[in-house]
């Protein structure tokens, strides 16, 4: 185990970034990616073209990222690992919007 500290995948305030599951768990687990994002030139740190990563400016708190994905994991919406609802490409970008305070569900659970 690394010392990452984040509880749940989301916003990580100490490498600026969301992190998916899949990132969550390599930070978690893994010393050779946790200090490349030490490093900031980890995973999704920066695009190939050199761009900085998006920045959530209203980020949520760890346990509010964890509420909006326990009532989405519980929502009939909730189809491939996303919300039906929302025009998205990929789960990382869905993570996106749980972390960002100044989203809402398109039916108001959260
Ligand atoms: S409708 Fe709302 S609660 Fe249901 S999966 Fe979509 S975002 Fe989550």
């Amino acid at each position: 185990m690394t010392q990452c500290e984040c509880k749940y995948p989301g916003y990580c305030k100490r490498h600026k970034m969301l992190k998916s599951p899949h990132l969550w768990e390599l930070c978690r687990t893994r010393e050779d990616y946790f200090q490349a994002w030490e490093g900031g030139h980890g995973p999704g740190q920066r695009t190939k073209e050199g761009k900085a990563p998006v920045v959530i400016t209203v980020p949520c708190s760890q346990d509010e990222i964890e509420r909006r994905r326990t009532i989405c994991l519980g929502c009939d919406c909730w189809m491939n690992d996303r919300c039906e609802l929302i025009e998205l490409g990929c789960r990382p970008a869905f993570y996106k919007i749980l972390a960002d305070a100044e989203q809402q569900c398109p039916e108001g659970k959260w």
